[in-house]
């Protein structure tokens, strides 16, 4: 078996950083709290755990004073900066910069639109961190969509507000095809009840870092007969890219643990493509590697 490393697959930008202030702070003090999982990637999270890392949920932070606590890659609403200031804490800001700016837009554009009645819809996932952010920026106004099914909800709700403005902005980690698909839905929809569509603007709010993946996989996943997804399975990231290898090559499996590797899935002429999210650390793409390598795991393979 001939294994490969997909050379652009590792961290993305916004969570490196995270990462590396968690660790330069946790090599000078024994402990730092984090504000929900740094990472969606449990090996990386236990990694970090053992050099003093504690994860919180918010009412663990409420019950917090004078403690330092991260804020990470995907950002937080305008009321947990409010919490940290009346608690008297600390805050690591490892927001992206990618996400601040957007969070920035979202605040301008919906009080642009706002006085006129306007809607801001979100494409993300309910209840993910960032676009808890985000929806934070309108006082909770946003609606969120997750998929087509929703927009055609709000559309059949909200028919007296269909002719005045509409903002669209994605998370930053959605799939760029289905939201170029729901900014198409929605316009041909607002065409066809209103008879116009220009209330409408659609901002490509897509992370680049995440949309020049999806060609760079697809290609990946189709030159290769096996594709191990390493992702934590939290990741809606991680789900996203693994659905889009699987629909280019079938044999895509994703792990979060080199122990979940079944030596069933392959045949000993197979190229093994190994990829990852943007919340896969690259050392966990080498762990796999090397075990996928090893004699003891080609035996596996032969003998299964
Ligand atoms: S995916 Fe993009 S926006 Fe999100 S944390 Fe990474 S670099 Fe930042």
């Amino acid at each position: 078996m001939i294994a490969t490393i997909d050379e652009n697959s590792g961290y993305c930008y916004g969570v490196v950083r995270a990462v590396e202030q968690a660790d330069n702070y946790l090599e000078k003090h024994t402990s730092l709290y984090s504000l929900g999982s740094i990472v969606h990637n449990g090996t990386e999270v236990e990694r970090l755990n053992s050099k003093g890392l504690k994860v919180i949920s918010y009412d663990e932070m409420n019950n917090l004073s004078d403690a330092t606590v991260l804020i990470r890659a995907h950002g937080e609403p305008p009321s947990t900066y409010q919490l940290a200031q009346k608690k008297n804490l600390h805050l690591i800001d490892c927001t992206c910069p990618v996400v601040l700016q957007l969070q920035k837009k979202i605040r301008t554009t919906f009080a642009e639109i706002q006085a006129q009645n306007g809607t801001l819809l979100i494409f993300g996932k309910i209840g993910h961190a960032e676009v808890n952010g985000l929806v934070g920026q309108t006082n909770g106004q946003a609606i969120v969509l997750e998929n087509i099914n929703d927009l055609h909800q709000w559309l059949i709700h909200s028919h007296e507000r269909l002719c005045n403005p509409i903002a669209v902005f994605s998370q930053t980690t959605k799939d760029p095809i289905e939201y170029e698909a729901l900014g198409k839905e929605l316009r041909s929809e607002l065409l066809r009840l209103t008879g116009q569509d220009q209330q409408v603007a659609i901002h490509n709010t897509i992370c680049r870092q995440v949309s020049s993946r999806h060609p760079n996989l697809q290609k990946f996943a189709r030159e290769h007969d096996v594709i191990l997804f390493v992702s934590g399975k939290e990741s809606s990231n991680g789900h996203i890219l693994c659905e889009l290898c699987k629909r280019i090559n079938p044999r895509t499996y994703m792990i979060e643990k080199m122990q979940e590797i079944d030596p069933k899935w392959f045949q000993p002429e197979d190229t093994v493509g190994i990829c990852g999210a943007t919340s896969t650390p690259k050392w966990q793409l080498e762990q796999v590697f090397s075990y996928i390598c090893s004699s003891e795991f080609d035996n596996l393979v032969k003998f299964k």
